[in-house]
């Protein structure tokens, strides 16, 4: 490579003509070109600066000193202050005078998250699966021992656990169920669903339960059929699964309304499904996170009423699919409204 300012310019092009951020240094670690990518990491005034002055990353510098000092390229990961991670390959620029080091940088932030989220979600399920489990266990082993000869014993244990059998059994039903329409999300249905029939099809799975609790689920508003673009069987699971958490967290003896009605989208025209319960309602807090995967507003109740904490991720990701929308609007005291919105075509 050539010297002095045809060279600079030189390397100038050569780093523009890059995908990923990259700069050099010379030997008083001064950036002396940078990409418009590096530009973005480093600051917009970072070009004939000392690299510590545009950049929090000790191990970077560390890196391109090892690289002067001994000549092999260096592969470090670095995590800034503002929890951004790249990939960065440091490594002398070949013929260059001054000798430069040539810093290229992969910004993996994204792929680090997912990485994180991925490993939360496997604990999650460890922890939900062990739990039904080590109770189970536990029974076994009492039943082999101490209860042996105890038939009162023995059917109150063996209630139990085939109350913890049927969690374990709920929870890999709904594990399945999410991975399933997380795989087809991307793909949008095209039958053609009415959507009454659907409302009625869920209503009637939840019957039973509704009927123990004393809450009715009352459909109302437009009447006759109403098509959509959908998955029938996801769209049944979809207001299932808010009926029932309407019967579970609403008021015991007061009724669940599920009210149909138009309404105009920055998409076009769409069907909006109400489903209103009376009970103790959401904090504000917890909103923006109740369709994350486990999570719960209390993990007793949900576990009680047999929850498994995945009802309102799953009916997000069918929603996502028939490129609809999920709104939530509850109140602490004033009963919670979860509304489905369907684009019409
Ligand atoms: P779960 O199996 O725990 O019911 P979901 O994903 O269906 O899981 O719901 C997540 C959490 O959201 C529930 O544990 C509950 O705390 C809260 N929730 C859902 N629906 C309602 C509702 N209608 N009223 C009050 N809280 C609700």
């Amino acid at each position: 490579m050539s010297d002095g300012a045809e060279g600079s310019s030189l390397i100038a092009e050569f780093l523009d003509g890059m995908p990923l951020a990259a700069f050099t240094l010379d030997p008083r670690d001064i950036v002396t070109a940078a990409n418009v990518p590096a530009l973005a990491v480093l600051g917009e005034r970072a070009r004939g600066r000392n690299l510590a002055l545009s950049l929090r990353g000790p191990e970077l510098l560390e890196a391109v000193a090892a690289v002067r000092h001994n000549g092999a390229q260096q592969r470090i990961l670095l995590r800034l202050p503002d929890e951004a991670q790249f990939r960065v390959k440091v490594s002398n620029l070949p013929g260059a005078t001054p000798p430069l080091v040539l810093c290229v940088m992969q910004d993996v932030t994204s792929e680090a998250q997912n990485e994180a989220i991925r490993r939360e979600f496997v604990a999650n399920v460890s922890h939900e699966l062990r739990t039904p489990l080590t109770a189970m266990m536990g029974f076994i082993e009492t039943l082999q021992t101490a209860a042996k000869d105890d038939p009162a014993a023995r059917t109150r244990f063996l209630d139990i656990m085939s109350r913890e059998a049927g969690r374990m059994n709920r929870l890999v039903r709904d594990l399945l169920q999410l991975s399933r329409v997380e795989a087809e999300e991307r793909v949008r249905p095209r039958e053609s669903v009415d959507l009454p029939g659907i409302l009625r099809a869920a209503a009637a799975s939840v019957r039973q339960i509704a009927e123990e609790h004393g809450s009715p689920i009352v459909i109302t508003g437009i009447e006759g059929r109403v098509m959509v673009p959908g998955d029938p069987d996801q769209l049944t699971q979809v207001f299932l699964n808010l009926m029932e958490n309407a019967v579970k967290y609403g008021a015991k003896g007061k009724p669940v309304t599920v009210t149909l009605s138009r309404e105009t989208t920055s998409r076009g025209e769409a069907i909006r499904v109400d489903v209103a319960d009376q009970g103790d309602g959401i904090d504000q807090i917890h909103l923006p996170r109740l369709t994350e995967r486990f999570y719960r507003v209390d993990t007793h109740r949900s576990r009680a009423e047999g929850g498994t904490g995945l009802g309102l991720a799953i009916v997000k990701h069918i929603i996502n699919r028939h490129r609809g929308w999920l709104r939530i609007d509850s109140e602490k005291g004033r009963g919670s409204v979860f509304s489905v919105i369907l684009p019409e075509s």
